[in-house]
């Protein structure tokens, strides 16, 4: 069942697990999201970049959602940049929107989140902001420090916005990092001790087994992944591609002819190699057996 995001959140929290975030487009990546919560019984947050169609991932989760109602999910904007994107979600029918302010001067980030929390929380919207700036990873040596989050501007931030998670700047990058990741786990344990909201962390791929597990044990909740599982579905793709045998169900037993995949067993192959990153992903941040 769609449920609003700060719920998901909240129950993260309070159980000391994190909830995967990819990024989805299509049906594919939408129905492995439902197929790996559904078999490892997780939770997840459908991550929707507006460029994507919000109108059509929202048709999309809810057809999904009517053929495994048991899975508890959200579905979040990402990186909500324009006020109309981010009203046109919230009316698309999505249970979270996340507002982008994160390259602004605090004032300013502080006065549109409000204007959003105002309008989704009238129906049961969670809103979802950054504070301090993650950037991204071509630039990372340059840009990592200045954009850390200050303890002492989440809290007023939070308290002056009402939002109901906070993306925070602690060390991950988006994309692929030019050089190696290094997070401020002390920073991140500051935060999540005082602030009173749930975590996020942004540019999850990449930042490498071993911190991100450490990350959600220190006090995330939601990791936001798109380069991973979106490289492993692309890996699986091109196996497919180069693949001269298809398996076909026999009777009673499993036969192989010698013919290539067509389109549709293709996209099908590059769907089960995100899902399966996906499920490790799941695993990684103990999302496993959660319902
Ligand atoms: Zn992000």
């Amino acid at each position: 069942m769609m449920r609003p995001m700060r719920e998901l959140l909240e129950e993260a929290k309070k159980g000391g697990y994190g909830i995967a975030a990819p990024n989805v487009f299509n049906r594919e990546t939408i129905e492995a999201c439902f197929l790996a919560a559904r078999k490892l019984h997780a939770p997840i947050i459908l991550d929707v970049a507006y460029i994507h169609g919000v109108y059509e991932c929202a048709d999309l989760a809810r057809f999904y959602e009517k053929r495994y109602p048991e899975v508890p999910f959200a579905l979040n904007l990402d990186h909500g940049g324009p006020y109309e994107h981010i009203v046109r979600a919230i009316h698309a029918g999505f249970s979270s929107v996340m507002i982008d302010r994160s390259t602004c001067p605090y004032a300013q980030n502080v006065e549109e989140v409000k204007e959003i929390v105002k309008i989704a929380h009238a129906v049961g919207c969670s809103v979802e902001a950054e504070l301090g700036h993650v950037g991204q990873g071509f630039e990372y040596e340059e840009t990592r420090d200045a954009g850390l989050t200050k303890l002492e501007e989440a809290l007023s931030f939070v308290e002056e916005t009402d939002v109901d998670c906070l993306a925070v700047a602690v060390g991950t990058s988006h994309g692929v990092y030019k050089g190696e990741p290094h997070l401020e786990f002390e920073l991140l344990d500051q935060l999540q001790k005082e602030v009173p909201v749930p975590l996020v962390l942004h540019g999850g791929s990449g930042t490498g087994d071993d911190n991100l597990a450490r990350a959600v044990k220190v006090g995330i909740q939601k990791v936001n992944l798109n380069t991973d599982v979106s490289e492993a579905g692309k890996q699986a793709l091109r196996e497919a591609l180069a693949s001269t045998e298809i398996k076909v169900a026999g009777a009673g037993k499993d036969e192989f002819t010698p013919k290539k995949m067509n389109m549709q067993q293709t996209c099908m192959a590059g769907a089960a190699g995100f899902q399966a990153q996906l499920e490790h992903y799941m695993k990684l941040f103990g999302s496993e057996n959660r319902w």
